[in-house]
């Protein structure tokens, strides 16, 4: 057998460790992993010593703001930065204009992607009409997005037409979401209480930055741990998988351990805000409406990042959410009104890198949350998010010693602007490939829009396998 093209002298970062090998590549799949004369010819051969390939990311959790918002970012920028950033597949989000609740308007967006995206994809609408949810599943969603939350003051990104703040009406939402057995992805939020307490600073005059982000955990976090409890008790009555957005207190942290004690199906995301940036009250300060506006409370650090390590987290959601910096600006003085959210695909990986670096999570347990845990939650492994025989070759190549400064200017999303611009880091993408094509080469864009492939997840039994034997590898 020739191979396409063999990837030699790296280390490669397989499902069983990270181990010295060359990667033969056919038809876009992985169809050898051996070194020395074991190694088929090929028609190209690059030698990648000193370097260490990883599966490529799998963000399920991707703003890209198009259709309705594209003065902010459109498919095509933003899935130019998920290249550079090591991602190799990425999920779209529904709160875009009109917002994604039927099949009409997912096969639309689908259609967007297939024109502009230069790595694989799909897109995860809102289920809050209950006859398209099913239909939604058929049409090959590979998760669903509720959120608990609306923007009272700002337009965007939380629009009234997707929150869901009836506890009546979430049950029956779950109850339909169960029916596809497609996660249900929540952004956790007590409208209700936030709405009180924002309106009681608004009235005293105090639109600040600093209040708004102190509002989120204030009361001991209740706000979102109440939400997360229903959310918990509700998987618990009603069984269907929930996924948890943007995971950040410690009380919430408890009740979630609990839950996996008792193996219900709740699986977790973070995000590189909640420990790069809203963990430190230095930054949100410095950086006001360019941080986000919400703090995790003091000394979240060390336990966020025990629970990545230990599970309780499962993965690293991007939640790239770009925004201008005229949407921005207003933040200065009304937080409330100002745009939530920052651009991040592309500086998640080298900031975890980082911290591998640092000793602060290993490498394998990198690849977990950045790659294989998503796929395998989302019904997409091993066809992503792994590096074995007959996976799709989606790889990044990573070097983890090199150092670099990220900035602004180097940013590919439309907004060009990055909450860590300055900060130095250590470890870098060099190269990203999807399906064994070279999207992003020596730290350029070399992909084409358009060659990103929908990608379906596993169905029924099948899927069900497979977050079985993910949940029972788990704390
Ligand atoms: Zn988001």
């Amino acid at each position: 057998m020739k191979a396409d093209l063999v990837l030699t002298g790296a280390d490669v970062a397989t499902p069983g460790g990270v181990v010295r090998a060359d990667i033969a590549i056919k038809n876009g799949r992985v169809v050898c992993l051996t070194s020395g004369e074991l190694t088929p010819a090929a028609d190209e051969v690059i030698n990648l010593s000193g370097k260490t390939i990883l599966p490529g990311g799998v963000d399920t959790h991707t703003h890209l703001r198009e259709p309705g918002f594209t003065h902010k970012e459109d498919i095509v920028t933003g899935t130019q930065a998920a290249a550079a950033g090591g991602y190799t597949m990425v999920s779209g989000m529904p709160n875009v204009d009109p917002v994604t609740t039927t099949v009409e308007r997912y096969l639309d967006a689908i259609e967007r992607y297939k024109q502009s995206s230069l790595v694989d994809f799909n897109h995860n609408p809102s289920p809050t009409r209950l006859e398209e949810v099913g239909p939604l599943a058929e049409a090959g969603a590979m998760g669903f997005k509720v959120f608990m939350i609306t923007d009272k003051g700002a337009v965007y990104p939380h629009m009234p037409e997707l929150g869901v703040h009836h506890q009546g009406r979430l049950f029956e939402i779950a109850e339909e979401v169960k029916k596809t057995g497609r996660p249900m992805m929540v952004h956790p939020n007590n409208q209700e209480l936030i709405d009180t307490l924002s309106e009681r600073a608004i009235k005293a005059g105090d639109t600040s930055y600093q209040t708004v982000a102190r509002l989120s955990a204030s009361y001991d976090g209740i706000v979102f741990d109440s939400a997360i409890s229903y959310l918990c008790r509700l998987q618990e009555v009603l069984g269907f998988h929930l996924h948890i957005l943007h995971l950040r207190s410690p009380r919430s942290l408890d009740v979630i351990r609990q839950a996996k004690r008792n193996k219900q199906k709740v699986t977790v995301e973070t995000n590189p805000h909640m420990m790069f940036l809203c963990n430190d009250w230095n930054e949100i300060e410095r950086l006001g409406p360019y941080a986000l506006n919400l703090w995790n409370g003091p000394d979240t650090t060390d336990l966020l990042w025990q629970c990545l390590r230990d599970g309780v987290i499962d993965v690293i959601g991007s939640d790239h959410a770009p925004h201008l910096r005229e949407e921005k600006e207003i933040g200065w003085t009304n937080m409330f009104v100002a745009a939530n959210g920052t651009p991040k695909i592309q500086e998640t990986l080298p900031l975890f890198l980082d911290q591998v670096n640092a000793g602060r999570i290993s490498m394998n347990r990198l690849v977990e949350i950045f790659s294989s845990a998503p796929a395998k939650i989302f019904g997409l492994y091993p066809r992503k998010g792994a590096i074995q025989v007959g996976s799709d070759a989606d790889l990044v190549v990573v070097d983890t010693q090199r150092k670099q400064v990220l900035r602004n200017e180097d940013m590919l999303s439309k907004c060009g602007w990055s909450s860590w611009d300055g900060r130095e880091v250590t470890g870098a993408v060099d190269h990203t490939l999807v399906r064994g094509q070279f999207v992003y080469r020596d730290s350029k864009i070399v992909g084409k829009p358009g060659y990103g492939r929908h990608t379906k997840p596993l169905r029924g039994e099948e899927a069900d396998r497979m977050m079985d034997m993910y949940a029972a590898a788990r704390v």
